[in-house]
């Protein structure tokens, strides 16, 4: 597939390859041969996860037709395990394309978020979880789930 026309953010490593291949501590909730879910240190809701296709894939324009049924496969499952982990009212799904978009990283992810109290999700500073702490919150997940990828 050809290149698209959006600007993505310019880095030197992608963060997300980083993670999965271990050169960068993170929390993976679970990983296939096509795709992985992500545990955030950047929570911005109850249960805030990122699903990736594992191949390295600028934006959403980019992804095969493989990569794009298993991410909604896993958008979907792990939509379901949050609302049995946490028992949130609803769950945001939020995928951004391009810098003009708000895309900070590269490589092409949904965000899958519980609400928090009282409201939707969290868009202004959050604080950094420990890899600890993200661990736990896949743990929660995997008690209520252990089929997700
Ligand atoms: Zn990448």
């Amino acid at each position: 597939m050809t290149e698209s026309n959006l600007n993505v953010p310019k880095t030197e490593r992608c963060a997300f390859c980083d993670y999965l291949s271990g050169r960068r501590p993170f929390t993976i909730l679970c990983r296939s041969e096509k795709i992985a879910i992500l545990v955030t240190r950047e929570q911005r809701g109850i249960g805030h996860v990122i699903v990736i296709p594992v191949r390295h894939v600028p934006t959403l324009l980019e992804l095969d037709a493989t990569e794009r049924h298993a991410l909604i496969d896993a958008v979907a499952a792990v939509a379901s395990a949050i609302d049995n982990a946490f028992e949130r009212p609803g769950i945001a799904v939020w995928q951004n394309n391009g810098t003009a978009a708000h895309q900070t990283i590269p490589h092409a992810h949904f965000h899958v978020a519980g609400t928090l109290p009282g409201r939707s999700t969290e868009f202004g500073d959050v604080p950094e979880l420990s890899v600890e702490e993200t661990d736990r919150i896949a743990a929660q997940i995997r008690e209520v789930s252990d089929n997700l990828c």
